[in-house]
C-alpha cells in the first residue's frame, strides 16, 4: 500500500474509532455513501457550520440567510433545468456488474497518461472527451472507453454496456394516496429554495443589490458510485450563498468572491499549497465562469468548493415557469431587471473530511525506552470538537471537586470534557487523537494557590497557570473572533 493511502485509510479508521463518523445503519451492515456523525463528529461539523454562517452572514451586512425546506413544488426542478439535464453519463461492465460513470473513467485514463509523461495521449483524450461531453455524445463517450482500453477494476475486463444517462435526483411521493398524488423531489441542491424565495427575502428585507442570501442545508444525490468515504455521499450537506448582482457586473463579483472563499480556507492555517483553483473548461448550461476550490487530498486534488456565475438563468426560468416576475427595480439605474447571479457552494461533509486529512499527524515522541507514537488531531483550534479537558491529578483529596469546580466555569464559555480515569498521559493521547487543544490538570498545588497546568496539544508544553486566566487564555485561540480579526 502506498504512504497515500495509508493515510487515507488510517483517517478514515481513526474517524471511526474516536466517534467522528459511522457506516449509517452499520448494524445491518450499512447503508451505501450514507454516514452518520457520531459524538465528536457533530460538534465538529456544526463548528465549520458556524464558521462559514459567521463569516458570510454575520461579517457581511449584504447577506442574510434563509433556511428553506427540503422539499419544493415539482415545478421547480423543471424550471432549474434538473429533471431534464441533472444527469451523469454511465456505462456498466457486463462480467462484474458494477456501474461507472463514463468521464470519471476517462478522467482517471488521463491522469494515468500524465503520470506515465504520455502529456499528448492525455491532451488528445482530454479534448476529445470534452467534445463528447459539450455534445452530450454518448457514443463517443462509449467508443473513446473501447479506443483507450480501459478496463474495468474489479473484473478487468473491456466487455461494457453502451453509455446511457443517469438522473441523480431521488424522487418519493407525497401525499397519502401514492397514485393521486405528484412525485416530489429530495433537492439535490440547496440553491434553489433560495432563488424561489429571492423577492421574499428583497421585498420584506429591503435588501438592495448586490445583496446576498446565504443557507446551509442536506442536498441529496443518488450517486452512480460513491467511494472515497465522505467525498461522495447520497445524502450530504451543502452551504451555500447566492450573490445577486447588476447585470454586467458579474465578472467583478466572480473574481471578488473567489479571492474571498479561498481566504476562508487559508484562514484556518492550511498551507497555500495545498490549494488550487480549477477553472472550468466545460461550463454548465447556465454559467458564464466557473472555478473550483481544490484541495490536495490523499488521494489528490479534488473539488471541495464550486464559485460559479449563473447568469440571470435560475430567476429567468422561475418566473417562465411560475408566471410570476421576478424582477429588481434599482433605484439608481432607474430601471427592473432580473438580476445575475454569482453563487459560493461548498460540501460540508467535503470540508469535514478536508480537515481531518490535514490534521491527522503520527509523531514519535519521547526518548529511550519511553519513545512512542502520538496521533495528534492538529484540528484548528476554533473548529475542534472539544476545546478543553478537565484532569484532576488523582481521585481524592479534593482534587475532583475542586477540577469540577473549574468545568462548571468553563463549560459555560466552552465545549468541555472532564476525566479521571488512566493515567494523565493517556487522557493526553486521547485528547490529542481528538484534537483538544488545551488539557488542564488539577493538583494539589491547584489547592493551595489557585493554579494548574495547562498543556497545549501542539507542542505538548505545559505551563502554570492561574485558574482565573483560563477562559481568557482559552477564549483567544478557540473562538472565531481569533481568526476574524487577523
Ligand atoms: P462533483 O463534480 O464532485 O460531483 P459537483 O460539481 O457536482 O461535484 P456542485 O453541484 O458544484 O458539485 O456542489 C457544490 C459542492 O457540494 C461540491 O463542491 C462538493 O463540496 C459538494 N458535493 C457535491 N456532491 C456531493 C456529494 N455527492 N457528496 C458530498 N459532497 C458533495
Amino acid at each position: 500500500m502506498s504512504q497515500i493511502e495509508d493515510l487515507f485509510k488510517k483517517v478514515t479508521s481513526h474517524a471511526k474509532e474516536y466517534g467522528f463518523i459511522f457506516q449509517s445503519s452499520e448494524i445491518y451492515d450499512g447503508l451505501s455513501a450514507v454516514y452518520d456523525y457520531g459524538q465528536n463528529g457533530v460538534e465538529l461539523k456544526n463548528n465549520i457550520r458556524e464558521y462559514w454562517w459567521k463569516s458570510m452572514v454575520q461579517l457581511h451586512e449584504n447577506i442574510v440567510g434563509i433556511d428553506a425546506a427540503i422539499f419544493m413544488h415539482p415545478q421547480v426542478w423543471k424550471a432549474s433545468g434538473h429533471v431534464d439535464g441533472f444527469s451523469d453519463p454511465m456505462i456498466d461492465n457486463k462480467d462484474s456488474k458494477k456501474r461507472y460513470r463514463a468521464d470519471q473513467l476517462l478522467e482517471e485514463q488521463i491522469e494515468k497518461y500524465e503520470k506515465k509523461g504520455k502529456t499528448d495521449k492525455a491532451k488528445a483524450l482530454s479534448d476529445a472527451m470534452n467534445a463528447a461531453l459539450n455534445d452530450n455524445n454518448l457514443v463517443a463517450m462509449h467508443d473513446l472507453i473501447v479506443e483507450h482500453e480501459i478496463v474495468c477494476p474489479i473484473s478487468g475486463t473491456r466487455n461494457w454496456t453502451d453509455v446511457r444517462q443517469f438522473n441523480l435526483m431521488f424522487s418519493t411521493q407525497m401525499g397519502s394516496v401514492a397514485e393521486d398524488s405528484d412525485a416530489v423531489y429530495l433537492r439535490p441542491e440547496t440553491a434553489q429554495g433560495i432563488f424561489v424565495n429571492f423577492l421574499n427575502v428583497q421585498k420584506t428585507g429591503r435588501m438592495k443589490i448586490p445583496f446576498g442570501i446565504a443557507q446551509t442545508g442536506k442536498a441529496f444525490r443518488n450517486e452512480i458510485i460513491a467511494r472515497q468515504f465522505i467525498m461522495r455521499m447520497r445524502e450530504f450537506e451543502q452551504m451555500e450563498m447566492q450573490f445577486f448582482v447588476r447585470p454586467g457586473t458579474e465578472m467583478e463579483w466572480f473574481e471578488h468572491w473567489k479571492q474571498t472563499r479561498l481566504n476562508w480556507h487559508l484562514a484556518l492555517g492550511t498551507a497555500n499549497t495545498k490549494y488550487r483553483f480549477h477553472d472550468h473548461e466545460k461550463l454548465a448550461h447556465y454559467a458564464n465562469a466557473a472555478t473550483d476550490i481544490e484541495f490536495e487530498f490523499p488521494f489528490g486534488f479534488r473539488e471541495v468548493e464550486g464559485i460559479h456565475s449563473r447568469t440571470d438563468f435560475d430567476l429567468r426560468n422561475h418566473q417562465e415557469f411560475s408566471g410570476k416576475k421576478l424582477q429588481y427595480f434599482d433605484p439608481e439605474t432607474n430601471s427592473n431587471y432580473i438580476p445575475y447571479v454569482v453563487e459560493t457552494s461548498i460540501g460540508l461533509d467535503r470540508m469535514f473530511l478536508l480537515l481531518m486529512c490535514s490534521a491527522y499527524k503520527e509523531e514519535e515522541v519521547g526518548e529511550g525506552d519511553r519513545k512512542e507514537t502520538r496521533v495528534v488531531l492538529a484540528l484548528p483550534p476554533q473548529l475542534a470538537p472539544v476545546k478543553v479537558a478537565i484532569f484532576p491529578l488523582t481521585k481524592k483529596d479534593g482534587l475532583p471537586e475542586k477540577a469540577r469546580e473549574i468545568m462548571d466555569v468553563l463549560k459555560l464559555s466552552f465545549r468541555c470534557h472532564y476525566e479521571e480515569k488512566d493515567a494523565i498521559g493517556k487522557r493526553y493521547r486521547r485528547h490529542d487523537a481528538i484534537g483538544t487543544p488545551f488539557c488542564i490538570t488539577v493538583d494539589h498545588e491547584s489547592l493551595e494557590n489557585n493554579t494548574v497546568t495547562l498543556r497545549y496539544r501542539d507542542s505538548m508544553q505545559q505551563e502554570r497557570v492561574a485558574i482565573a486566566d483560563l477562559e481568557k487564555i482559552i477564549g483567544e485561540q478557540t473562538s472565531l473572533r481569533s481568526i476574524f480579526a487577523r
